[in-house]
């Protein structure tokens, strides 16, 4: 079946609510115990390895299990009101093990911190600690706060924090793929979003970091990096001499000029910024995946100008047409926001006609969530009906799973390099892995190859979500 529940929920369904494990620091070790679960997007499971690796710093060691926690902390989501609902929900089962063990200490980190600040603690009493994105580095003094008795709140925003410094430690991963983070924040202030509120200022992270975090998890067997950001084709860096400025483009080729055998994705493409210097930057390598995410949030140009989304419907098209020109075989998935205020039936049918358009290989859909203190929030009504946005949404997801199910057809035959990520979740005897275009693929285990290994798949069959094929 098509996971359905994977493209409508969240960026990574599957890893929602994932608790960090590390090993543990023996020469610091403080007899303290640290649970940290994570919600959201990469963005945020990236920033919950910063805390980790901050954390067991000072002698934390982690737990997979936050009923035996000294410390628990929820790094959090507040991209549509479900996701607050969801940490909400999650806060009361803290709280029920906190009224037995009342020396636990609970942590609420990233968006929903920065969006309700102190108005937190107020709001819910076990809250001991609100921290914001921004803020991490103090973690060491708000917890001596709040083991002096007191509640602690830092959520102060920053032009300059990338932590570029610190090294995130990624002991519970595969050890084959990892993402880095490339920015901070975000300056486009689309207006129904929160994330410039949540994350602050744009701003790029040095270059050279960057780079050296891409060779050493090279060196240490990794085989793909995904470089993250907010809008990832206006990362700029320069030195303080001024001497050197890398651009997107230049960036892209930097790391991919790391091996050949490192694969290099990205993530989020911006339709207003992504230059073709940057395609044929991807094109020039071959390890740079050909796939590109280009949310369009709308087909409907008054919805995007009202969306402050500053591209239009040609705009969009044009762009679609130069990924095709440059690189032919180039997968494209998008974001898709339905019912947003004021979109009328011709609007919403302009939004399928663009999905024809282009027949995204896949999409992540969402019904438009009014949030607090954006520009829609203050301008517009959240207009549509909950019963017209969900018949438009299912109409977008039956046209989404019929252009997912076709590309992967047109893939049927072909020879494709897999990077096996794993075993297969279904079956032990079957491998999984992704192909260029960020398909997953499952093909029998063949005990000459393991994970981290790449091999030439024939593509033979698929279902609506996966393509299933045998190793050549
Ligand atoms: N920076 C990326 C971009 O500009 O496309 C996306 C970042 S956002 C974390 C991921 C997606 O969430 C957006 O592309 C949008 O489709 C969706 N989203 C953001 N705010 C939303 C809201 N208020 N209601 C519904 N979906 C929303
Ligand atoms: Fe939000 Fe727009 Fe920034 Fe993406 S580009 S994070 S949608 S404000």
């Amino acid at each position: 079946m098509y996971n359905l529940e994977t493209s409508v929920k969240d960026h990574d369904e599957s890893r929602q609510g994932e608790a960090l494990i590390l090993e543990a620091n023996t020469e610091k070790n403080n007899g303290r115990k640290l649970y940290i679960e994570s919600y959201g997007c990469a963005m945020n499971f990236s920033d919950s390895e910063i805390v980790a690796s901050i954390m067991t710093n000072m002698g934390f060691e982690t737990t997979s299990d936050y009923k035996e926690a000294d410390v628990i902390f929820i790094n959090t989501c507040s991209i549509r009101e479900n996701a607050e609902v969801r940490v909400r929900n999650r806060l009361k089962e803290f709280g029920a093990v906190k009224n037995k063990k009342p020396g636990m200490m609970v942590g609420v980190l990233g968006c929903m911190a920065e969006r309700l600040k102190s108005k937190f603690l107020e709001e819910e009493k076990l809250v001991d600690l609100v921290i914001g994105p921004d803020a991490y580095r103090d973690l060491p003094g708000l917890i001596d706060q709040v083991d002096d008795g007191n509640r602690a709140v830092n959520v102060l925003l920053s032009r300059e924090e990338t932590y570029a410094d610190i090294s995130p430690v990624r002991l519970n991963s595969n050890g084959i793929t990892a993402f880095i983070s490339i920015m901070r924040g975000c300056d486009n202030m689309c207006s129904f979003c929160v994330v410039p509120f949540t994350r602050g200022r744009e701003r790029s992270r040095d270059a050279h970091s960057i780079v050296n975090e891409a060779i050493d998890l090279y060196a240490h067997g990794y085989k793909e990096v995904t470089l993250l950001g907010q809008n990832v084709d206006s990362y700029k860096w320069e030195s303080e001499d001024k001497l050197e400025r890398v651009n997107f483009a230049s960036l892209l080729e930097l790391v991919a000029n790391i091996g050949p055998d490192l694969r290099v994705r990205f993530s989020t493409s911006h339709p207003k910024d992504i230059t073709d210097e940057v395609l044929y930057t991807m094109a020039k390598y071959d390890n740079i995946c050909k796939y590109i995410h280009l949310p369009v949030q709308s087909g409907s140009s008054r919805v995007l100008d009202i969306m402050n989304r500053t591209y239009d419907r040609e705009w969009y098209m044009e762009r679609v047409q130069s990924i095709r020109r440059i690189m032919p075989d180039c997968a494209i998935s998008t974001d898709v926001i339905i019912g947003f205020c004021t979109e009328t039936e011709e609007e919403h049918a302009e939004t399928l006609s663009m999905m024809e358009y282009v027949k995204y290989d896949f999409a992540y859909m969402f019904m438009y969530s009014e949030r607090p203190g954006t520009l829609a929030a203050k301008r517009f009504t959240d207009d549509i009906t909950e019963e017209v946005k969900k018949r438009r949404f299912n109409e977008v997801i039956s046209l989404q799973q019929k252009h997912s199910h076709e590309r992967l057809l047109e893939q049927l035959g072909q020879t494709q390099r897999i990077l096996i990520e794993n075993f297969s979740k279904k079956s032990k005897l079957d491998y999984s892995g992704r192909n260029d275009k960020n398909a997953t693929v499952v093909f029998p285990v063949d005990a000459r190859y393991q994970p981290g290994e790449y091999v030439d798949v024939l593509i033979e069959r698929c279902t609506p979500a996966t393509l299933i094929g045998r190793i050549i």
